[in-house]
C-alpha cells in the first residue's frame, strides 16, 4: 500500500508538469496544482488549491526520484507561488503534500544534510528560521502579536541596538526560558537583567556553536555615514547541517560581505540613509554570489530593480518577499 502511494504521487507530480490544465490534475487529494505557468524569464507560476488554514507542503525533483522541499505554507483557499530557482535547473517536477496541521514553522525550504531549515519572513529585518525543532529569531521587535502562530524561540540573534533590530520587551515575550541570546556588547549591556544572565556578547570574528548549528558574528558597517560604525553590531553567518546562511544585518557592501564564500542564502539589506544603494547591493551579491538572496530592510527601496540588476547569469536567485 505504501509503495502504490508513493507511486501514485509520483506520477501525479510528472501529470502535473507534462499536463497541468488537464482534468488529471485535479485527483481528489488536496492539495491540488490548478495550473502551473513558465514564464519568459524561466520561472514557474504554480497555483495549487488546499482547503483554508490547512498546511500544504510543495516539493521539486529533477529526476522523479529525489524530492526536495520548496516551501510550505497555511492555505488561503488559492495559493500562488513563483518558482524562481527553476531557471537554474534543467527539468523540474513538481508535487504538493498536505502537512500534518500542527504548529510547524512555514516558509521557503532550504534541504540541509540535516533536515530542511525553513525561512520565514516577519517585518523588515525581523525574521524566523526554523530547523529540526528549534526557532532561531532575528532581531525580534514589534511585539509578540508579529509572531502568532510561531512557537517561542530557542535562539535569539541581535543584530544591534536600534530599534527596528531590538526591542527587549518582544525578546522577553517570545523566548523560551532560558533560551539563548546573541548580541554584541552594546545591545548586551542595555538588556534587563533577566534577559542579560542568557545573552552571550560577540564581537566581530566570535564564533559560538549552540543547538547544533554554529553562529560567526561577522562586521556590519556603513562606509559612508556613521549610522553604523565598524565592530559596535554584527551581521550573522550561521552553518547549519552544511549549509551557510548569511545575514547581513546595517551594513553598507564592505570588504568583508564581498569575500564571503559558499554562501547559501543571504539577507541583504538595501535603504538609505541607512544601509546601503540597489547598485551597491547588486554589485557586492554579484561578486560573492549567494546562490540565494533575499532583499529584507530594504523600505521603499525597489526590489525588482534589484532582482533585474542581479540578472540571472550568475545563478543567484533574487527572492522577492513580503517584509512589510
Ligand atoms: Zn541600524
Ligand atoms: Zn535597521
Amino acid at each position: 500500500m505504501k509503495l502504490l502511494s508513493s507511486l501514485r504521487s509520483l506520477v501525479l507530480g510528472a501529470l502535473l508538469v507534462l499536463t497541468a490544465a488537464s482534468p488529471v490534475a485535479r485527483a481528489q487529494v488536496a492539495p491540488e496544482f490548478v495550473s502551473l505557468q513558465p514564464g519568459t524569464n524561466g520561472e514557474v507560476a504554480l497555483k495549487l488549491t488546499a482547503p483554508a488554514k490547512s498546511v500544504f507542503r510543495v516539493e521539486q525533483s529533477a529526476d522523479l526520484t529525489t524530492w526536495s522541499s520548496l516551501f510550505s505554507a497555511a492555505s488561503v483557499g488559492t495559493n500562488p507561488f513563483t518558482d524562481g530557482g527553476a531557471p537554474f535547473t534543467g527539468s523540474r517536477f513538481y508535487r504538493a503534500l498536505a502537512v500534518e496541521p500542527t504548529t510547524v514553522l512555514t516558509g521557503d525550504h532550504l534541504p540541509t544534510a540535516d533536515g530542511d531549515v525553513v525561512i520565514h519572513p516577519i517585518n523588515h529585518a525581523t525574521l524566523v528560521l526554523g530547523w529540526q525543532d528549534k526557532l532561531i529569531y532575528v532581531d525580534p521587535v514589534g511585539g509578540v502579536g508579529r509572531f502568532t502562530g510561531i512557537g517561542k524561540a530557542d535562539l535569539v540573534l541581535v543584530t544591534h541596538n536600534h530599534s527596528d533590530h531590538l526591542d527587549a520587551s518582544t525578546i522577553l515575550a517570545i523566548r523560551r526560558t532560558n533560551a539563548v541570546v546573541l548580541a554584541p556588547a552594546v545591545v548586551q549591556v542595555s538588556l534587563p537583567a533577566s534577559l542579560k544572565t542568557n545573552t552571550t556578547a560577540m564581537t566581530n570574528g566570535a564564533v559560538v556553536s549552540v543547538l547544533g548549528l554554529t553562529v560567526d558574528a561577522v562586521p556590519a558597517y556603513n562606509l559612508t555615514s556613521a549610522y553604523h560604525p565598524k565592530g559596535s553590531g554584527n551581521g550573522y553567518l550561521l552553518t547549519i547541517g552544511g549549509r551557510r546562511i548569511y545575514i547581513g544585518g546595517d551594513t553598507e557592501d564592505i570588504p568583508e560581505m564581498r569575500a564571503l564564500q559558499d554562501i547559501d542564502v543571504a539577507f541583504i539589506p538595501m535603504n538609505l540613509p541607512f544601509t546601503m544603494t540597489i547598485p551597491k547591493a547588486v554589485s557586492a551579491v554579484r561578486q560573492f554570489r549567494p546562490k540565494v538572496v533575499y532583499p529584507y530592510h530594504f523600505s521603499e527601496s525597489n526590489t525588482q530593480q534589484f532582482k533585474t540588476q542581479v540578472g540571472t547569469d550568475l545563478g543567484i536567485e533574487v527572492r522577492l518577499r513580503k517584509w512589510y
